[in-house]
């Protein structure tokens, strides 16, 4: 079998489609679930794209377009209705929930427009969190996390809150967890969303910082400086790619 070329795509997505059940809830709740009478909605319908290592991939489209589904697949936290996401060569659907978790832990991180911190703990215990679930030592998390934090320029505050600093440094000390763990993919939801646009430079910065370092990146925004960083752009519409 041919081995991996370290500039194959990370990330595979061929002919991806996501519908959800509307009213599923409600039926049941009413003690009338009827599957067939259900309507569904395609969130995302037949995409495929791919993303090489260093390479950063924008995702552009209209609230309600897909772009939240599409990231959720493809940081595996979801599977496709129909069609296949490869994620570094396997197929996300083909996985366990366990295995899928363990795949997002070795290879996949992701940054949130809300940054997601845990408010009662130091930004580097906060960048320490995902090598506690892989089991590195404590001495070493608290190495990797400060080296982390050093990157993102945050050596000073590694013991303050998320509640002492600002929505620029929370966002950094948020991409430092996601980089902690050196993911093959790093995926970002609106990342520079609130924050101001000094602040969202200093951001996108890191994100070229990574890709440089050969992190695979896919970030969807409204925000066409935030996509002026990205090597090719994605544009959704209704679910649909409108540029292939
Ligand atoms: P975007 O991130 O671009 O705003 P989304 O991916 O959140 O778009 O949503 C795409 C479409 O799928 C929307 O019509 C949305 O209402 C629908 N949708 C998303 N999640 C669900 C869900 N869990 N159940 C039903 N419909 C959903």
């Amino acid at each position: 079998m041919a081995q991996p070329s370290p500039d194959d795509p990370v990330v595979r997505c061929r002919n991806v489609t996501r519908s959800y059940t509307r009213g599923q809830q409600r039926s049941r709740w009413l003690n009338r679930t009827h599957r067939s009478e259900q309507p569904t909605v395609t969130a995302l319908e037949d995409v495929s794209l791919e993303v090489s290592p260093g390479e950063i991939l924008g995702i552009k489209g209209p609230s309600g377009s897909g772009k939240s589904t599409l990231l959720h697949l493809l940081g595996a936290l979801d599977t496709p209705t129909s069609g296949t996401i490869s994620i570094t060569g396997q197929s996300i659907s083909d996985l366990s929930q366990n295995q899928r978790a363990r795949l997002r832990l070795d290879s996949i991180g992701i940054v949130f427009q809300r940054f997601h911190l845990l408010s009662a703990l130091p930004a580097v215990s906060n960048v320490a969190l995902p090598l506690v679930e892989r089991g590195v030592s404590k001495s070493k998390r608290r190495n990797r996390a400060s080296e982390a934090l050093h990157r993102v320029g945050l050596g000073e505050r590694q013991s303050h809150t998320p509640g002492e600093l600002s929505g620029g440094e929370q966002q950094r000390v948020a991409i430092a967890r996601a980089l902690v763990t050196s993911p093959d993919v790093l995926i970002a939801d609106e990342p520079t969303g609130e924050l101001d646009t000094a602040t969202g430079d200093r951001i996108l910065t890191l994100f070229e910082d990574a890709a440089d370092d050969d992190t695979a990146i896919v970030i969807a925004s409204h925000d066409d400086p935030t996509l002026a960083i990205a090597d090719r752009v994605v544009n959704l519409r209704d679910g649909n790619r409108i540029d292939a």
